[in-house]
C-alpha cells in the first residue's frame, strides 16, 4: 500500500484556493495541522467565526482532495479557531473567561479525573490511554475512559465497542462498557455532516454533556483522552475541568519532546499537576533475536521529566502486537496479560495510583 506523507498532503492542499483571497490554503498559512496515520489523514484548517461559512467550502475541498490521494483511506478536515499557548517563559496563558461553576466541571460520583495528553498527534496517546485504563481496572479500580479527541475518536474501536449509548430517562446517557471499563466518546456527541468549528465554548459544552449527563458513577478514576496539541480546545479542557492531574505521552524523537514540553507548560500554567510522562515507542525488541534496538535516541522523556521535576512513569516499546491488539479492539493489557508489554502498562498504572495518592492524599 502506498504510504502517504505529510509533505505529500501539503502539496495536494496547495491546490485548494480560498476564493476571496485568490491564494491557496498553504500559502495563506491556514493549515495548522496535518496528521497522517494508517492511511487516515486529519487536517486542521484555521478560521475565524466570521469567515466560517466561506471556509466550510474550503474545508470540504481539503477533505475531498486529500481523500482522493492514492493510499488514503479516509480524510477529515476540521475548522478551528486556534490559539497557541505560549511557552512558560514567554507570556502567560490567556486565562479564559470562565465562571466559577464552569471551571469546576466535574462528573458526579467520580473521584479522580486524569487527562492524557500529547503535544502532537500520532504518538500513541489513545493506545496508551486505553491500556492504562484497562490496567487500572485490573488493579481493582472502577475506571471509565472518555474520548475527547476531536480529530477522530478512536477509543470505542480500541475498546471493542460499537453502537450508540442508550438513555433510559431521556436525559442521561448510560456509558458503553467493555472489559469492565465504562466508555464515552466525543464521536457520540456531535451530529455528523455539520460544519464544526471546535472553539472553546463548543468543546466546553460537549465536555459538559459527557461529564454531567452520563451515568459514570461510581468511578474511582476517569481517564480523559485529550485531543493532541495545545490549542484553544485543549486549553479550555485543561482549564475548565476539575482535573486531578495530567499524564503526557511522548515519543523519543526530539521534535515530539519539544511538543511535549508545550503540553507540560500548558497544564502547569493552568495549575493542573503533572502526574508524569510516559515514553511510547521507546525502543524496538527484535522478534527474532530479542535484541532491544533504540531506533530513536531514547531517554529523552526521562530527561525532560527530570528537568521539569515530574515523575517519569515508564517506557513502552514499539511493538506490532501493541498495535494489532488495540486495532482489533482487544488491547494487550486484557488480551495478553502475561506479556512483557502488558506488565509494562501494569507497572505504569501502579505508579499512577501512587502519584494520585500523593496529589490527593
Ligand atoms: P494518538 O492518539 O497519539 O494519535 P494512537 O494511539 O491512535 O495515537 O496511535 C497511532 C498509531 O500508532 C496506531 O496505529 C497505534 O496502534 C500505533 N501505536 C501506538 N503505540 C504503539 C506502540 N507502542 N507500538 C506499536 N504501535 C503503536
Amino acid at each position: 500500500m502506498t504510504v502517504v506523507t505529510e509533505n505529500e498532503v501539503t502539496e495536494v492542499l496547495a491546490k485548494v484556493i480560498v476564493p476571496d483571497q485568490n491564494n491557496n490554503v498553504i500559502a495563506l498559512g491556514l493549515i495548522s495541522g496535518i496528521v497522517v496515520k494508517d492511511g487516515m489523514v486529519h487536517i486542521t484548517v484555521e478560521t475565524t467565526q466570521e469567515r466560517a461559512t466561506a471556509m466550510e467550502e474550503v474545508r470540504k475541498e481539503c477533505e475531498k482532495l486529500a481523500g482522493n490521494m492514492p493510499g488514503v483511506l479516509n480524510a477529515t478536515a476540521v475548522l478551528t479557531e486556534e490559539r497557541e499557548v505560549p511557552r512558560a517563559d514567554e507570556n502567560p496563558v490567556p486565562k479564559l473567561d470562565l465562571t466559577e461553576d464552569e471551571r469546576r466541571l466535574k462528573a458526579e460520583g467520580v473521584s479522580t479525573i486524569i487527562a492524557v495528553a500529547s503535544g502532537k498527534g500520532g504518538v500513541g496517546k489513545s493506545t496508551t490511554s486505553v491500556n492504562i485504563a484497562l490496567a487500572l481496572s485490573r488493579l481493582g479500580k472502577k475506571v471509565g475512559i472518555m474520548d475527547a479527541d476531536i480529530y477522530g475518536p478512536s477509543i470505542p474501536r480500541m475498546m471493542g465497542i460499537s453502537g450508540q449509548p442508550r438513555s433510559e430517562d431521556g436525559s442521561t446517557l448510560i456509558p458503553m462498557e467493555n472489559y469492565d471499563v465504562k466508555c464515552m466518546s466525543m464521536g457520540f456527541m456531535v451530529p455528523e455532516e455539520e460544519p464544526t468549528i471546535w472553539r472553546g465554548p463548543m468543546v466546553m459544552s460537549a465536555l459538559e454533556q459527557m461529564l454531567r449527563d452520563v451515568e459514570w458513577a461510581p468511578l474511582d478514576i476517569l481517564i480523559v483522552d485529550m485531543p493532541p496539541g495545545t490549542g484553544d480546545a485543549q486549553l479550555t479542557m485543561a482549564q475548565g475541568t476539575e482535573l486531578a492531574g495530567a499524564i503526557i505521552v511522548s515519543t523519543p524523537q526530539d521534535i515530539a519532546l519539544l511538543d511535549a514540553r508545550k503540553g507540560l507548560n500548558m497544564f502547569r500554567q493552568v495549575e493542573v499537576p503533572i502526574i508524569g510522562i510516559i515514553e511510547n515507542m521507546s525502543y524496538y525488541i527484535c522478534p527474532k533475536c530479542g535484541d532491544e534496538a533504540h531506533i530513536f535516541d531514547n531517554g529523552g522523556a526521562k530527561e525532560t521529566a527530570e528537568k521539569y521535576g515530574c515523575t517519569f512513569l515508564g517506557e513502552i516499546p514499539l511493538d506490532k502486537e501493541i498495535r494489532t491488539t488495540s486495532d482489533a479492539g482487544r488491547p494487550i493489557v486484557v488480551s495478553k496479560t502475561s506479556s512483557p508489554h502488558a506488565k509494562a502498562y501494569m507497572n505504569i498504572a501502579a505508579k499512577i495510583i501512587d502519584e494520585i495518592g500523593q496529589i490527593m492524599p
